[in-house]
């Protein structure tokens, strides 16, 4: 029997909670599973941890991850300290030292939800958003100089190498390829950021030709917005930088319903190094602590992280308890339109995995 080392990391905010929701579930499907174990280790880091330490994390949090199969993780934010520090101090800093630089996003409306989007069924909103992860906007490369001064200067600056494009999109190529539909899209701005952009089509055109089987096309990011409320039928697997993929998962996310669902994964695909699993919203303060958090995104993420363990079965067994609880309706949390908290959806899924005929 298989063993996995989980290590959970809740953060702040809401993520507590739906992470405390994420475990009791995997934990209930492993119990009845002859094929594998799973031991989850909690690392309490986060706001709490800042303010006693001066730091999100320890200095060798990260080498302490290492150990793992694969991480569960929450949120990071706190109230009271900047975005940026609490960004950069854990999650970032967990997704660039372990290079997880595929991060995936699917994207479609879960059976008995419904978006916003008038006469959208299911087969006409199914995506995987595979964000770049580990360079580009988000690559950490800038400063302030001058500060406080007239003359300051805030630089942020977009970092593209050939290696981090390549690979982000030959990723999408072969998952694009593993979907029924085979189709790809690439959006870039690269008509009006001239550099990295035209980078990233040139890249693309390049490599296309290595998967004549997956059709393909370009769109702009800001036309993109359009087309995935007015079409999202035309559309699959789709490739972005970190920036563009960030903003448009979130717009993903409310098409399907909620940012409460949405799942995502921040992959290592060579699997030297753990992957980290998390729903893609925040810490929600607004409804920290009065548990009716929905926890089907964290549900969904650990869906994926029992993939990634090659434990499909399971992975099956669990998204098909979250879509009973979503056809059925009668427990759905209150940013789908219900009334039901974090523990009665979470019992409900609970339910539908042990009545076995799921
Ligand atoms: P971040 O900047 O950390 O990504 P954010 O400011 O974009 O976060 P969230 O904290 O995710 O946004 O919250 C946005 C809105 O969505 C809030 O009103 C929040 O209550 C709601 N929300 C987010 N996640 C959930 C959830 N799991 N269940 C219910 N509502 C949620």
């Amino acid at each position: 029997m298989k063993n996995y080392r989980i290590a959970a990391v809740p953060g702040d905010g809401i993520g507590p909670e739906v992470i405390a929701a994420g475990v009791e579930v995997l934990e209930a499907i492993a119990s009845d599973n002859p094929d594998f174990e799973l031991s989850f280790k909690h690392f309490p880091w986060g706001g709490d941890y800042y303010r006693k330490h001066g730091v999100m994390m320890p200095e060798d949090g990260v080498d302490t991850l290492r150990d793992y199969d694969a991480i569960l993780f929450g949120s990071a934010g706190d109230p009271d300290i900047p975005d940026h520090i609490t960004l950069w101090g854990l999650r970032l800093k967990i997704c660039q030292t372990l290079d997880q630089y595929a991060n995936v996003r699917p994207a479609r409306l879960l059976p008995g939800i419904k978006g916003p989007l008038a006469g959208v069924t299911a087969e006409d909103l199914d995506w995987v958003i595979v964000r770049e992860n580990s360079e580009g906007e988000y690559a950490g490369a800038g400063g302030r100089v001058h500060v406080g001064l007239p003359e300051e200067v805030g630089l942020d600056v977009s970092i593209f190498t050939r290696t981090g494009v390549e690979r982000i999109q030959r990723f999408a190529f072969e998952l694009a390829r593993s979907r029924p539909r085979k189709k790809l899209t690439l959006v870039t701005k690269s008509n009006a950021q001239r550099h990295g952009m035209v980078f990233w089509d040139s890249v693309f055109d390049r490599i296309r030709s290595d998967y004549p089987d997956v059709e393909t096309d370009k769109m702009l990011v800001d036309a993109m917005t359009t087309r995935m409320v007015l079409d999202p039928r035309s559309l699959d697997t789709v490739v972005a930088t970190n920036l563009h993929a960030d903003v448009l998962s979130d717009l993903a996310a409310a098409l399907t319903g909620s940012l409460g669902i949405a799942p995502t994964g921040n992959l290592r695909p060579e699997r030297d190094m753990p992957s980290m699993f998390e729903p893609i919203h925040g810490s929600a303060f607004d409804i920290t602590g009065k548990g009716v958090a929905n926890p089907i995104g964290t549900f969904w993420s650990s869906a994926m992280l029992l993939e990634h363990l090659g434990q499909t079965d399971a992975a099956s067994r669990l998204m098909s308890a979250i879509e009973r609880v979503t056809a059925d309706g009668s427990v759905l949390p209150r940013d789908l339109g219900g009334s039901a908290s974090t523990r009665q959806v979470t019992d409900a899924v609970l339910d539908a995995l042990s009545k076995g005929n799921v």
